[in-house]
């Protein structure tokens, strides 16, 4: 069985993650999203709810799960049986950090591959970042995630969904 990975922060996970998700549910036969906890990171949503939001988006897809994982990527993937990672790349910007990432993965387990998926012409500016700033004033942003991401935003900034 081909078990891929995709790890991120997801604070919150968009509409662009979900697209590689589906994406690269065409080409695994298993993909588990790791949300990976980051101590450098303020997030603004928690592990758990970060758990539970991606959990309802994916509720209807069969092969694909999510967890939370903390400590080495590598050492996780090994843990679950997979042997690739997948990653998205959006601008050339992404480029220079997600080869980073890779170079050192693979000194890590050299057992263990990245295929990188671009991302799509309508996502290539979304990111999770954005999204709460727009969110952040007020505005929705149900055309950039999922529903149940769109309201959870403008309710953490104090709107009403
Ligand atoms: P990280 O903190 O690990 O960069 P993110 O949650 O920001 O985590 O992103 C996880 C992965 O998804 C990264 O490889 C990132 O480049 C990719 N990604 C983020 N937004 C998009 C998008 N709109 N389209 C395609 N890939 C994306």
């Amino acid at each position: 069985m081909r078990i891929a990975i995709y790890p991120g922060s997801f604070d919150p996970f968009t509409n662009g993650h979900l697209d590689i998700v589906d994406r690269a549910a065409t080409l695994f036969d298993k993909i588990i999203i790791a949300i990976a906890v980051n101590s450098e990171k303020n997030t603004l949503f928690s592990l758990s709810e970060r758990e539970d939001m991606i959990a309802e988006v994916i509720k209807n897809k069969k092969d694909v799960t999510v967890v939370s994982f903390t400590g080495l990527l590598v050492e996780f993937a090994k843990e679950v049986g997979a042997k690739t990672i997948i990653r998205g790349i959006r601008a050339v910007t992404d480029f220079e950090y997600e080869y980073a990432i890779y170079q050192m993965n693979r000194d890590l387990n050299p057992d263990l591959d990245t295929v990188f998926l671009l991302a799509s012409k309508e996502y290539s500016f979304l990111s999770s970042t954005i999204l709460k700033e727009v969110a952040r004033y007020g505005q929705s942003v149900s055309e950039y995630a999922p529903p149940v991401i769109s309201e959870a935003l403008l309710k953490r900034f104090g709107h009403s969904a």
